[in-house]
């Protein structure tokens, strides 16, 4: 069965129950989704444009720092009101595009720390706002990360907010123990080896306190993972723990499902596709991109540039002669396209790596 088959798929932006089916389907079926982080039109336009390649579903994502220059740069951000913005922004802009791609897309916010809850409380307010009119939320999801706080105020402070994202049909991803490195801002490189690897306790715990109120949730558990792109053997990656964590979560219910849980996977960038693969097989649906579609994107400029390097030293002048003409070439629409058909290989590359494939 492909997702085409599920009751009521569409291209476009998909919310609520719809983009749960798409998931669940994806666990059911052995594949994941990717999900980009994306700060521009630009980079939205390649990631979709991977998707309508491939006919495949794809989550397009936005942080708090991928948000703010959404908007621009020039715009204050000391209440994260340019966040606010770009974000809500950049969702509307991709529920217009998408469905003209053909295929169908989940839009959601990347990692919000506690000192950033004014952004996702802005975000809130919009999905809120469009619901009361559509009847469903702006974005399909959100991302929480207390992961720094305590386990009971992480899930304390999820609950809080999932309370109110379950009342318009919204699912909520959320971290338990710690991932590795730096990510928009919060760096933990420096964090104990012990704490990168979550607990079957850990991860019960997370089912305890949100289960009675949604089903929609996500968790990214940590097994090893680390943000960005780093040397290889430092941490060790254990999707095995996945595994462990679904049997613990199964035999306490008891009713006869093997992989309760809908895990994400951060920090994939630079792993192993024999670990990836793992990871999918445990119940990982969704795995978020970011590294590696960035350097895709800049590399696609670089090689633009030391291929054409004599046409874009002026306006004028160039190897066929001193006054022959360069617009054809620094023409934004020729260098930011050789960026996105890069970002774009590299988009159906992670969709082949998640087995999110026909
Ligand atoms: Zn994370």
């Amino acid at each position: 069965m492909s997702f085409w088959d599920i009751p009521g798929m569409k291209a476009g932006v998909i919310t609520g129950d719809l983009a749960w089916a798409l998931l669940k389907h994806a666990k059911d079926k052995g594949y994941a989704i990717p999900g980009f982080n994306v700060t521009s039109t630009s980079s939205i336009n390649a990631v979709l444009e991977a998707g309508k390649k491939l006919n495949r579903p794809v989550m397009i994502q936005f942080s708090e720092g991928g948000s703010a220059f959404f908007a621009g740069k020039a715009l204050p951000n000391d209440k994260k009101q340019a966040s606010i913005l770009g974000a809500v922004a950049g969702a509307h802009y991709t529920r217009h595009v998408a469905p003209g791609y053909g295929i169908p897309v989940i839009t959601h916010s990347d990692h919000c720390a506690k000192k950033l809850l004014p952004w996702y409380d802005g975000m809130l307010e919009a999905d809120e706002a469009f619901f009361k009119q559509w009847g469903e939320p702006l974005f399909s999801s959100h991302m929480l990360d207390l992961s720094e706080e305590n386990d009971a105020e992480n899930i304390a402070i999820c609950a809080k907010y999932f309370k109110r994202m379950a009342a318009i049909n919204q699912i909520l991803e959320m971290e338990i123990g710690v991932t590795g490195g730096v990510e928009d801002g919060v760096d933990n490189s420096g964090v104990a080896k012990d704490k990168l690897y979550s607990t079957p306790e850990d991860v019960w715990a997370v089912y305890q306190g949100l289960s009675p109120i949604s089903e929609k949730y996500t968790i990214a558990a940590s097994f090893g993972n680390v943000h960005g792109v780093y040397k290889p053997g430092n941490v060790v990656l254990r999707p095995d723990l996945l595994d462990g964590f679904q049997k613990y979560a199964a035999g306490k219910l008891n009713n006869g499902e093997t992989k309760p849980y809908f895990f994400v996977f951060h920090g994939g960038s630079g792993s192993e596709k024999e670990d990836i693969d793992k990871a999918v097989s445990y119940g990982v649906v969704k795995m978020n991109v970011d590294t590696d579609t960035q350097w895709a994107y800049w590399e696609g400029i670089l090689k633009f540039y030391k291929a054409k390097e004599g046409y874009l030293q002026g306006q004028l002048g160039n190897p066929e002669g001193e006054g022959k003409p360069n617009k054809s070439f620094y023409d934004p629409r020729k260098w930011i396209r050789e960026a996105e058909v890069a970002m774009c290989k590299r988009v159906e590359e992670s969709c082949a790596d998640l087995k999110n494939k026909n």
